[in-house]
């Protein structure tokens, strides 16, 4: 089956959110970083929208590896190389759309193990996967309400972030000066987790 309309509307809601929260995710980023990530998202956003017409010719799963070939390309930070591994995986697991929670589940889980192996790193380093580990495992729990199980999971997750000692990533530098600040992949992974349940619903 095509994805035509599902793509279109998945990059163009991705899309729109990276641009709203640009300057929060740079400010989240200037806290423990060096004030890039909502800059590397949107360039790497913007590059993916430019290609959307063709992106969303390809069959789902091909679809989800041009975003991620995209995102490696385009995006100068540490977040491209891991976003763009997940989107790759996530797109290898699979031609046709999920048509099931368990098809959902099963991209997600090849995309937090890619980021896993990419970033030499798991849970608890006060990264993204603070937020995306959560969301796959409540997901694979099998809830009555994933959309509301995802979003809410997204955001405990963020928060949990908060008092996290980074031991991944330019945060890490910071050491115990880390803790008190969300982690700015955590939340535009919320962000982009967001999104995609508006889409989807
Ligand atoms: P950079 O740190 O190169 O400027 P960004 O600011 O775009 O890149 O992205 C920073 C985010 O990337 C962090 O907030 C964190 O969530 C994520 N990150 C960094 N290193 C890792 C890692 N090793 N594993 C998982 N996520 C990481
Ligand atoms: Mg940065
Ligand atoms: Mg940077």
């Amino acid at each position: 089956a095509s994805g035509d309309a599902l793509v279109t509307a998945l990059i163009g809601a991705v899309h729109d959110t990276i641009l709203a929260h640009r300057d929060e995710l740079c400010d989240l980023d200037r806290a423990i970083g060096d004030a890039d990530h909502g800059h590397n998202m949107a360039r790497g956003f913007e590059a993916v929208a430019a290609a959307s017409d063709e992106i969303a010719a390809l069959p789902f799963g091909k679809a989800l590896q041009k975003i991620g070939t995209t995102l490696v390309m385009k995006v100068g930070g540490a977040s491209g190389p891991l976003y763009g591994s997940a989107l790759m995986a996530a797109g290898k697991a699979g031609e046709d759309a999920p048509t099931s929670l368990v098809e959902v589940v099963a991209r997600l889980e090849a995309a937090v193990d890619a980021v896993k192996q990419r970033g030499k790193s798991d849970v608890g380093a006060k990264t993204m996967l603070d937020v995306l580990v959560p969301v796959t495992e409540a997901l694979k729990a099998g809830p009555a309400d994933p959309l509301a199980t995802a979003r809410g999971t997204a955001a405990e997750a963020l928060e949990a972030t908060r008092p996290m000692v980074a031991t991944k990533g330019r945060a890490a530098f910071l050491g115990e000066r880390s803790a008190g600040h969300l982690d700015p992949g955590a939340r535009s992974s919320e962000l982009i987790i967001d999104a995609v349940c508006d889409v989807v619903e």
